[in-house]
Formats: structure tokens, sequence, C-alpha cells
């Protein structure tokens, strides 16, 4: 007996972008409770909780339409 869960993201509020933190595990979505630090052409994103460096990468990724 399988329990095969239907992914749809219709019925997930959360939103599209969210950060995780790949040393602590830290979530948070954008814009968040990170420490933002813009330069010329990149955002890096610093983890609030412990100040590891996470970086947004912006992908040429055509979003998905709902
Ligand atoms: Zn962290």
């Amino acid at each position: 007996m399988s329990t095969h869960h239907t992914s749809t993201d219709d019925a997930d509020p959360r939103p599209k972008a969210v950060l995780f933190c790949p040393d602590c595990g830290h979530e948070s979505g954008l814009p968040g409770d990170w420490i933002v630090d813009e330069d010329p052409g990149r955002t890096t994103h610093t983890c609030p909780a412990c100040d590891a460096t996470v970086e947004e990468r912006r992908r040429p990724e055509p979003m998905l339409a709902p």
C-alpha cells in the first residue's frame, strides 16, 4: 500500500523564491531575513543564523506559468 501524493503546486502557498542555507539549513523566502549584499551583477545573501554565504543563482530558466 503506497500512498502516493500527487504533487500539485496550486495548493502550495509558499513563495516561489526561497533560499536555503547549505550549512545550517536555514530557510527563508525572498526577501527574507537574509543579509543581502548587492554587488554589480551579483547579489549575495548571507545566512543570519550561521553567517554562511548563500548565492542566489540566477538561471535563464523560463518561469512555469500556472
Ligand atoms: Zn546558515
